[in-house]
């Protein structure tokens, strides 16, 4: 197996540091897509692959605007949000074939949410059996080959669509 991994790649399989910052704010801004694995910029929202923990096709749309109130989304942020979601479904159906998805947000930290000062919109695909569409996951440079093949064939359809 080829080891030709970059250091940058590794560092990606850890969990994002807080410190103070959102990380879903310091993604977008950063513009650095690739590296981020940021899929789509939408004119309000955004959609990035989910690294931590990773999960083959997870991907969430998240506002720019740091909120973690959901009743305070515009209109136009949470019509977005939904075309966004919308899409997402599609191109997941399109590159990975999943039996059925998992769609939603955990608001707060109580109901689970990973990043609560920001409010995120998971899209989970989901397989029968669901551990027979990557079957090895144990190593890190498996690992992080998937999630550069998996975001470019996700990010191909996206732009095809
Ligand atoms: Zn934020």
């Amino acid at each position: 197996m080829q080891q030709l991994y970059a250091s940058w790649r590794m560092s990606y399989i850890e969990a994002p540091k807080h410190e103070g910052g959102c990380i879903f704010c310091d993604f977008p801004a950063e513009h650095k897509d690739e590296q981020r694995f940021i899929v789509h910029r939408g004119k309000t929202c955004f959609v990035i692959m989910n690294l931590y923990p990773y999960n083959p096709g997870h991907l969430m749309i998240i506002p720019y605007r740091h909120t973690n109130i959901y009743e305070s989304l515009t209109d136009e942020e949470a019509l977005e949000m939904h075309a966004l979601t919308v899409k997402a479904v599609k191109v997941l159906k399109t590159v990975m074939t999943p039996a059925g998805f998992n769609i939603g947000m955990n608001l707060g930290e109580v109901a689970g949410a990973g990043v609560a000062g920001h409010l995120h919109r998971h899209i989970v695909p989901r397989w029968n059996g669901d551990n027979n569409f990557m079957p090895v996951l144990g190593d890190t440079r498996v690992l992080s080959d998937a999630i550069e093949n998996s975001y470019r064939k996700i990010k191909e359809q996206w732009e095809k669509d």
